[in-house]
């Protein structure tokens, strides 16, 4: 149980963030609804963890902000004194062919998918050494790992993510913090909803399982890697996809 424990769920109003805070308050963290823009979706996210008894509180930040994602942790630590779970979340796409792909879309995703995650876990990495635990989780990607047509900024964003993961993985090993990647695959969310029913049929009959996967099925996992089932895992992207990156 994550009874005692404090979790920061970035980008926690809708999707698979979402699911991961309701998952995390279920087992008795108390959770912070990080949002950006959506800030009815993440005060309906708090009040369906309240109404289930659970703790949480949301609040808003531009995680691909340096500055601003400081202050974020700063309030967080005056207040709630500790952070047990980060789990970097939130992301977006802006998906081009490379050929066609803008300046302003290429950095608008390295700067929310992977600077976010690095400002996160920098602001939080002194806080995290003097306790001498912690668990960092960071939502990567299917197309990290294997790349994708159309999506050179969200995969290069995703890759780096699982580099930054095994690099702070090592660094921060011996103060008893685990940093882990998770890699979904085709997940039905706001994200692939864009998606034509065509484009869909045509992943799924690529995913071994045959099905796109929901938001709790990678909600699970970061339930997992947030436990002290996770105590001796360290390093590792592990997929949620269906088989999809075999
Ligand atoms: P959604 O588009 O449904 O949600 C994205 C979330 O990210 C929103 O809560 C949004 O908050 C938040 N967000 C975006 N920019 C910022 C920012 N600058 N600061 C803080 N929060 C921000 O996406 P999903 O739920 O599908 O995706 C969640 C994660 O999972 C992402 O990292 C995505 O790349 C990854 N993923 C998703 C897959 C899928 O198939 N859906 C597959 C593989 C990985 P707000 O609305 O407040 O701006």
């Amino acid at each position: 149980m994550l009874t005692g424990k404090v979790a920061i769920v970035t980008g926690a109003g809708r999707g698979i963030g979402r699911e991961i805070a309701l998952a995390l308050a279920a087992d008795g963290a108390t959770v912070i609804v990080n949002y950006n823009g959506s800030k009815e979706a993440a005060d309906e996210t708090v009040s369906q963890i309240t109404a289930d008894g659970g703790t949480a509180e949301a609040v808003q930040c531009n995680v691909s902000d340096f500055a601003a994602s400081e202050a974020f942790v700063k309030k967080v630590l005056e207040k709630y004194k500790k952070v047990d779970i980060l789990v970097n979340n939130a992301g977006v796409t802006r998906d081009n062919l490379i050929m066609r792909m803008s300046e302003e879309d290429y950095d608008a995703v390295l700067d929310t998918n992977l600077k976010g995650a690095f400002n996160m876990i920098k602001h939080l990495s002194r806080s995290f050494i003097k306790q001498r635990s912690g668990k960092i989780i960071n939502i990567s990607s299917v197309s990290g790992i294997r790349g994708n047509a159309g999506q050179s900024n969200y995969s290069a964003s995703k890759a780096g993510l699982i580099g930054l993961t095994k690099s702070v993985a090592k660094e921060l090993a011996s103060r008893g913090i685990n940093v882990n990647a998770v890699a979904p695959g085709l997940i039905d969310t706001d994200m692939t909803r864009a998606l034509s029913d065509d484009a869909k049929k045509q992943l799924a009959a690529s995913i071994p399982m045959g099905k796109i996967g929901s938001p709790s099925d990678v909600a699970k996992l970061v339930l997992f890697l947030a436990g002290e089932g996770s105590d001796y895992i360290t390093g590792q992207v592990i997929s949620v996809d269906g088989g999809l990156a075999i």
